[in-house]
């Protein structure tokens, strides 16, 4: 069960097609494995659709009461993007990297942690990260955004517990360390739109090198 989703103006702007690239890539790949997220997609799809039929200049009060209005004319909500809960891979990322995590090209980053690099058009730098269990990431704050999205087995850190389609969406600036649940690897799609900021002075110095 999915417990963990990203805020309401991620998916809003998904909706509204206003994403770059990587985050798309993440949102989207979240979105087909959590029916709550494709639920609040399909809501926003119709918002905007709403809006859009009401070319003409009307109140503010007076739009939000139409648009209300027609939403209650619908029955059903979702439904915007197809679920596919059983693939291991959602669509968005099979994209990219194909529908075998054991056939990418994974390159080492310390501690038998493992990443690909996914290339995107936009400024976010996405990647696969494969922790083994148990393992702890080294500890690091954010001064940017940073999307973590579970495609198999977890990890926990100080804001709760993360297994597959949970989504965290980090953008206050505290630091954090992920460590992997035991019993299997964690492989995590991690967008994010600057460099971390590690504590300790290894990750620091290999930082450069492996491009996190
Ligand atoms: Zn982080």
């Amino acid at each position: 069960m999915i417990t963990h989703c990203p805020k309401d103006d991620l998916l809003l702007s998904y909706s509204a097609g206003a994403l770059g690239e990587s985050w798309s890539l993440a949102v989207g790949s979240h979105v087909q494995m959590s029916k709550e997220a494709r639920d609040d997609v399909a809501l926003g799809e119709k918002i905007g659709g709403s809006l859009l039929g009401d070319i003409a200049p009307i109140p503010l009060e007076k739009s939000l009461d139409i648009v209300l209005d027609r939403l209650g004319d619908q029955e059903h909500i979702g439904g915007a993007v197809e679920p596919q809960q059983d693939a291991l891979i959602p669509s968005p990322l099979c994209d990219y990297i194909g529908d075998s995590l054991e056939d990418l090209d994974w390159s080492k980053v310390g501690n038998g942690i493992t990443q690909h690099l996914i290339e995107t058009s936009d400024s976010g730098q996405a990647r696969l990260l494969r922790i083994p269990p148990g393992t702890a990431l080294p500890e690091h704050e954010h001064s940017g955004r940073e999307l973590t999205l579970v495609i198999s087995g977890g990890y926990s850190d100080d804001s709760g517990s993360y297994s597959r389609g949970d989504m965290a969406d980090i953008d206050d600036g505290l630091g954090h360390q992920p460590i992997a649940d035991e019993g299997e690897d964690c492989i995590c799609l991690i967008v994010t739109d600057t460099p971390v900021k590690f504590k300790g002075i290894l990750p620091r110095i290999l930082q450069p090198f492996i491009r996190i």
